[in-house]
């Protein structure tokens, strides 16, 4: 009888810019559906374009170790913002392959939207030698092959599996789950705050006082 693998590990990246509660939610109902051993988080280091103002990477990483910090089962992966260059999943995926080990079940927790834009990452196909795929449903963005480029649509039905077979094999399934929908984006916290309106109730009360006490997200 060949040993049986590790938990299956959920890995949750993002720009985090800033951590909301649509992100909570995501890594809590992906752990408790897809039975994950934990999730860990990995904030981008090189934020994409955005508008003025810019927050700093570290800043983006305090904010998520808040929002993270009373859950046992987050952890907090800070190479990407320490790393001095930009960012890319595949890279990242690697250097975790080589730290945790060719055997650990690997799980790319992906909202419905970010899993759309796949085939625009750098190398995008090794990822399903790397790592399972995990795609939360999000408001407005189906996760149907009308939805997707032909060639993600056709990964996608030729690797979708159920939640067992993610402990069967490290890599290479593609699971979608259903999370309690929430509408909320961080562009729409940012805008609110550029904006002076409130963000309450939409993101962790810590990361609130975090933004209001560094003055982040202000148009002045
Ligand atoms: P922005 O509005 O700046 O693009 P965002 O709110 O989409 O930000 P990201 O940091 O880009 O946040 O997202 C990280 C991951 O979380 C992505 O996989 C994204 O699809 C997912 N995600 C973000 N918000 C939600 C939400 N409300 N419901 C489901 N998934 C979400």
């Amino acid at each position: 009888m060949p040993e049986p693998l590790p938990e299956p590990l959920g890995l949750f990246g993002g720009t985090f810019d800033p951590v909301h509660f649509g992100h909570l939610r995501l890594a809590e109902e992906a752990s408790g559906q897809l039975e994950l051993a934990g999730v860990r988080w990995l904030p981008a280091g090189q934020p994409a374009h955005r508008g003025e103002p810019q927050v700093a990477p570290a800043e983006r990483l305090d904010m998520v170790r808040l929002a993270t910090a009373g859950n046992a089962r987050f952890v907090v992966d800070a190479a990407e913002v320490e790393a001095a260059a930009p960012s890319y999943t595949v890279p990242t995926l690697e250097r975790l392959r080589r730290e945790l080990g060719a055997q650990q079940p690997l799980v790319l927790l992906l909202g419905a939207d970010a899993f759309a834009g796949l085939t625009s990452w750098h190398r995008w196909r090794a990822v399903f030698d790397l790592t399972h795929i995990a795609v939360s449903h999000r408001p407005g963005f189906p996760v149907t092959a009308a939805a997707l480029p032909s060639a993600l649509a056709a990964e996608l039905a030729a690797r979708s599996a159920d939640v067992a077979a993610l402990r069967a094999a490290p890599a290479g399934r593609i699971v979608t789950f259903a999370m309690t929908q929430l509408a909320i984006s961080a562009t729409d916290i940012r805008q609110r705050l550029m904006a002076g309106r409130s963000v309450r109730y939409l993101l962790p009360d810590d990361v609130l006082d975090y933004i209001q006490t560094h003055s982040l997200y202000r148009n002045s």
